[in-house]
């Protein structure tokens, strides 16, 4: 966002979307699809320009749309369409200084919202069970909005079942049964709008395995599966650190999703393009790079092949991992990430 009179930026964010993980996918390939999103900035005290700079294939950004926004046009709203409820789980600092993370509820009726808070507080104390969130736990402030919807669960398209909820999210996202996700962004931001927040997460009233996390947009999961801990941590890994599925062997419907001759943005893969802007430094010396992944390295920092949804050309850091197989904690290379995001959005 610029100021208009001097073309000064004056805020910037980034961010992933859905929509750029159907663009993977061979539907795409013969369909032609849009879905809707929604840019988030502070109200502007004057006229500004609003610029999306896009990443293309080859990695570089290239601005792909713009637009002048005057906060004085009749057209500037700064009203909310909802007026839900919000709920301080958890306060350790003003907004500026913390991270805010936000709870919204999916999937519970009004009558569900004693259950919605308890599921909240108890996905929240998943993530600060683990490194390096345990002992980051005071710069993060936790709430949640009481987001009421029509309808208790969620559409589950495999048995039929359809449900009316309050930001539409669904199993079976690009045709795989345990993606839970929803195109339907600009209701996940109205609901969020009812309080402060750095990171949304939809926490969705169903006991049935699944979930997702896209870095700076949102992350979803079921509140009341037995492995909701371990996806709750992984999918928040996603939304917040910006890290990358270091998995290969369990289906997606990507295609060439991290191009082999680009170095992928994701601080925990690597293409070996450019090795030296990733975890090079991290690497004790005489760790052969690529890494085999034998018993002798299994606790080691290295380069491992296999990441990313494909068994060759993309490297993980580690043998098993948080962002690996969900059984293990973060490695060292996806905890420093996080650790550094911690910092860049505190400001400390
Ligand atoms: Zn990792």
């Amino acid at each position: 966002m610029k100021d208009e009179a001097s073309g000064e930026m004056i805020f910037s964010h980034t961010y992933c979307t859905l929509f750029r993980e159907w663009q993977t996918t061979e539907e795409s390939q013969r369909v032609r699809r849009a879905y809707p999103h929604v840019l988030r900035f502070p109200w502007p005290k004057a006229s500004v320009v609003v610029e999306i700079h896009d990443r293309n294939r080859a990695g570089a950004f290239q601005k792909s749309w713009s637009t002048t926004l005057d906060p004085a046009s009749i057209f500037s709203d700064p009203g909310n369409p909802y007026q839900f409820e919000s709920v301080d789980l958890e306060i350790n600092g003003t907004a500026e200084e913390k991270v805010d993370i936000l709870f919204i509820a999916e999937g519970y009726t009004a009558e569900e919202m004693d259950k919605f808070i308890d599921d909240a507080g108890r996905s929240a104390g998943y993530i600060f069970s683990e490194e390096p969130f345990k002992s980051n736990r005071q710069r993060f402030n936790i709430r949640a909005v009481k987001s009421a919807s029509q309808d208790s669960g969620t559409d589950n398209p495999g048995e039929g079942i359809w449900k009316n909820t309050v930001v539409n999210s669904s199993f079976y996202t690009f045709g795989v049964e345990r993606y839970m996700t929803t195109m339907d962004y600009r209701s996940v931001c109205d609901v969020a709008a009812c309080a402060h927040y750095d990171q949304i997460y939809i926490l969705v009233n169903t006991d049935k395995y699944g979930g997702g996390g896209i870095y700076n947009h949102y992350s979803i999961s079921a509140a009341d599966n037995l492995q909701s801990r371990a996806v709750v941590i992984h999918e928040f890994g996603h939304a917040f650190g910006g890290l990358a599925d270091e998995y290969f062997n369990s289906a997606v419907a990507y295609n060439d999703y991290f191009p082999l001759e680009v170095e992928p943005w994701n601080p925990n893969l690597t293409t070996l393009v450019d090795f030296d802007s990733k975890w090079k430094h991290m690497i004790a010396d005489g760790t052969p790079v690529p890494t085999p992944p034998d018993e002798a390295y299994e606790e080691i920092v290295g380069v491992y092949e296999g990441g990313g949804y494909v068994a060759k050309g993309v490297f993980r850091p580690m043998i098993d991992c948080r962002m690996h197989t969900n059984d293990a904690a973060f490695c060292p290379v996806c905890s420093a990430a996080l650790e550094k995001m911690i910092s860049r959005i505190t400001g400390l």
